[in-house]
């Protein structure tokens, strides 16, 4: 039996979820539902200059709010620096790591130099050369150090991507990397190959910028002994310009796209697309729909495009299609913003039925729907329309009819309208503009009956009488 599959999703959190970090979740969640195994949620929060209050409480409820739920973790690099400091010790003994007393000062100072001479600026090995017992002294003497691993200078390493299928680096690319800093705290690349064994995860998916650490990784895994995990490294996500996809929080963040209205479902469906491509040529697919059709081999080399008005389209489409309850559920929230009352419910789900085929984000809502919460407001334009004697007699005899009116259903606006067309001899525009125009502001609006039923009998009458008025109260 093959062993269960185990994945995780690593994130350092920067205080909010970038669209591609969302994508490295989602795949890797749906690698694990679709083989039955495990999702891990690690926190590599290890880079204590970066640490951001919240960002990890904001992380997990952004995780929850698209849905992505984990079953293991979160799990946080923070608390197990000795475990990482242990295996640094053991590189050390078996010489395939070293202490480096070089400062950031001198670091620099070279590195000038190495670009000056027209070479990389690497790390140039000089502490490799001090004995074990000049080391020791140093380290008695208290001396500020950091831990690097021993990278070869010749040669190169050939892996197997299960993306990217053959990749080589030469070994003179690589750096002697850094694996615990000064301040005893193991660097990404020590802490993330310790944990990836410790926990036992088997396929390790993440972004393409994490590509050129492998060489690092796979050294760091044959000198414990340990095998490593299978790799998957999705393409990068782009700009419809096709540059790198911006990192500036307002375009890419995850929380900012739900705050705008995109909807959790839409996001899902948007971002699973972002380098995975299902057989055939359809689109909209719900979480346990993307379970079903995910697989690796069908993830792309070639960078994704990220274009925002595809998500905006799509969003569209989630909005005509998902539950009725569900979007007024949502939608909510943007009414209560703009202070909108809600306080009939029918009235309320027939309101976002007529909204919801008009906007693309929830956000656009209240905007839409503005006028069923305001009475309308009229420009000169409007005044003469609503001013001319056929349209006066029309919003009095409406005004008139309503207003004494038991009931109105859709049947009786139906009458009402061949009523009145046959009385004041009018039809089509004439007939219709005054009407919209008195109760919703505008020539093109809903349709008579559903506005009025919305509106409720006393409201659409105060239009009518106000629109009369020439828009005064
Ligand atoms: N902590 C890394 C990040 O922020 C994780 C990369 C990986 O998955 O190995 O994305």
């Amino acid at each position: 039996m093959n062993p269960e599959i185990r994945v995780r999703f690593a994130p350092s959190p920067t205080g909010y979820l970038h669209v591609g970090s969302l994508r490295t979740a989602l795949y890797n969640f749906l690698y694990a539902r679709r083989n039955s195994g495990k999702f891990i949620l690690r926190i590599e929060d290890t880079d204590q200059s970066r640490f951001v209050e919240g960002a990890v409480e904001n992380l997990i409820s952004t995780m929850q709010a698209v849905g992505l739920e984990y079953e293991e973790g979160p799990y946080f690099q923070s608390q197990r620096t000795e475990i990482y400091q242990d295996y640094a010790r053991q590189l050390i003994e078996k010489g395939a790591a070293y202490h480096c007393f070089c400062t950031p000062e001198e670091l620099e100072i070279r590195r000038q130099e190495q670009i000056e001479r027209g070479e990389d600026g690497k790390y140039d090995g000089r502490c490799l050369l001090l004995s074990r017992e000049e080391a020791a002294h140093r380290l008695q003497q208290g001396d500020a150090y950091v831990i690097r691993l021993r990278v070869p200078r010749e040669g190169e390493i050939i892996f197997h991507d299960l993306v990217r299928e053959k990749v080589v680096f030469p070994w003179d690319m690589v750096d002697d990397q850094v694996l615990i800093k000064s301040d005893g705290y193991p660097t990404y690349h020590l802490a993330n190959v310790v944990d990836d064994h410790l926990m036992q995860i088997t396929h390790v998916i993440r972004g393409e910028e994490w590509l050129s650490s492998v060489p690092k990784h796979l050294l760091l895994y044959q000198q414990l002994g340990w095998h490593p995990p299978k790799m998957a490294h999705l393409p990068l996500l782009l700009n419809p310009d096709k540059s790198k996809l911006s990192k500036r929080q307002g375009d890419v963040a995850v929380e900012d796209f739900l705050k705008k209205g995109i909807l959790p479902e839409t996001l899902i469906n948007f971002v699973a697309l972002l380098g995975w491509h299902p057989a055939g040529d359809r689109e909209i697919f719900s979480l346990p729909e993307l379970v079903n059709a995910f697989s690796l081999k069908r993830i792309s080399k070639a960078g994704a495009v990220f274009d925002q008005d595809k998500l905006k389209w799509m969003n569209g489409q989630y909005l005509r299609n998902l539950n009725l309850n569900i979007i007024a559920e949502r939608a909510k929230v943007f009414f209560q913003e703009k202070g909108y009352p809600i306080n009939d419910h029918e009235k309320y789900l027939k309101l976002i039925d007529f909204g919801r085929q008009r906007v693309s984000l929830l956000s656009e809502m209240p905007v839409e729907l503005k006028t069923f919460f305001l009475p309308p407001e009229f420009g000169a334009e409007d005044r003469l329309i609503l001013q001319q004697e056929k349209s006066r007699r029309l919003l009095e005899l409406w005004a008139d009819k309503l207003n004494s009116a038991r009931q109105i259903t859709a049947e009786e606006i139906t009458t009402l309208l061949q009523e009145s067309s046959q009385l004041l001899e009018i039809r089509g525009k004439d007939l219709y503009s005054p009407l919209r125009l008195a109760l919703w502001g505008s020539c093109h609006g809903p349709d008579l009956s559903l506005l009025i039923d919305i509106l409720g009998r006393e409201e659409s009458v105060n239009r009518l009488q106000k629109a009369l008025r020439g828009g005064k109260e």
